[in-house]
């Protein structure tokens, strides 16, 4: 019986009688990190890093969370259970699960550059690793954030002179904690879209391990009058592109910031005026080089590029074999946000 199944409720370690990110309620749910395909409702136990414990909550309501910190080892029947930074998002981990001496190491989503909020990604050997392929392809290769940091605070400079407001879309969970830190070099005038401010106060009100302190808070859009707004910096989520929202910000200027803006045509093609492509996913040779780190006698690839990705990792000589998974791409929930948005008077999307 191997370590780790490959089941239809999620993946499933049989010894312990856990799952881990399941997609169907189960009795035990192991959780890498608080995104909503990784992290789902109906589970009766989830164990997950002290810092994705406040996301669940914010996200799924109360419910039976235990949250441990960085290898701090926990024993699910016996089966050795430890996370590990995986760099991604707040508190997102990777989890090594060991049982008579076989390791396995499940990354979740992950990315190898610290971004100063999830902790440093730090590679775990073992026998087998399930990786994300969100961006395996080649022509996936993301520039230092301190460069798209600079080409975002030139843009709101320019924008500030121009007399516009800075309306950047950004994912809610993640991406719009990460562009806050260069944000405020450039100004203190930054609003959220309910949607975003929902999810960050929750957020704001912990205190996250990688950081030891506060995350910076950020005003409500809706709390604050339209004169006001002139000239800020605004972080709404993907669904916000295009809607009668806003209408309130006119002048203003839209920048994305998804790793998908790598692609030329993109950016365009969202009717944006700029894009900057920072991901919270590993690059192509960022994935390469964590799966080569992990020393696995196998790699299974899930969510992303699996094929090309696949095939690359075998050609080099790393067995390696796709898995099929309801993981899905959050540098582009659309759907996600809109649902978050309706909670909340200025979230909503149509008004
Ligand atoms: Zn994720
Ligand atoms: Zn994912």
């Amino acid at each position: 019986m191997p370590l780790i199944e490959f089941s239809d409720k999620g993946l499933f370690c049989p010894a312990g009688d856990f799952y881990i990110d399941p997609w169907k309620p189960v009795d035990k749910a192991v959780i890498t990190h608080g995104h909503s395909d990784h992290a789902r409702w109906g589970s009766k136990f989830y164990l997950c890093h002290t810092d994705t414990k406040p996301i669940l909550q914010q996200r799924l309501g109360n419910n039976n969370y235990q949250g441990i910190g960085w290898n701090e080892p926990v024993y699910l029947n016996g089966v050795r259970v430890s996370l590990f930074p995986a760099g991604h998002i707040i508190g997102s981990s990777q989890i090594r699960v060991e049982h008579n001496g076989e390791i396995w190491v499940i990354s979740g989503d992950y990315k190898l550059e610290n971004d100063g909020l999830s902790g440093q990604f730090e590679p775990v050997k073992c026998h087998n690793f399930i990786t994300e392929s969100t961006f395996g392809l080649p022509i996936y290769k993301w520039k230092p954030q301190q460069e798209i940091y600079t080409d975002m605070k030139n843009w709101i400079r320019k924008n500030q002179s121009e007399g516009k407001t800075s309306i950047l879309i950004a994912y809610s969970l993640g991406k719009a904690q990460r562009i806050l830190l260069p944000i405020a070099d450039v100004t203190d005038k930054v609003f959220m879209h309910g949607a975003v401010y929902n999810m960050h106060n929750a957020l704001a009100n912990a205190v996250p391990i990688a950081i030891g302190r506060k995350l910076p808070t950020a005003k409500r859009v809706f709390d604050v009058p339209k004169e006001e707004l002139k000239g800020g910096v605004v972080i709404a989520p993907s669904g916000a592109e295009g809607s009668p929202w806003l209408k309130r910000f006119v002048p203003y200027e839209i920048g994305i910031c998804s790793g998908w803006m790598q692609v030329r045509g993109n950016v365009r093609r969202k009717n944006a005026d700029a894009g900057f492509a920072i991901s919270d996913h590993a690059d192509w040779n960022g994935l390469i080089k964590a799966c080569k780190e992990t020393e696995a006698e196998c790699i299974y690839t899930t969510h992303g590029f699996q094929s090309v990705f696949t095939r690359y990792l075998n050609e080099q000589g790393i067995y390696s074999k796709e898995v099929k998974t309801e993981y899905g791409d959050d540098e582009n929930e659309e759907a996600d946000a809109l649902i978050e948005g309706e909670n909340d008077n200025s979230g909503s999307l149509n008004n």
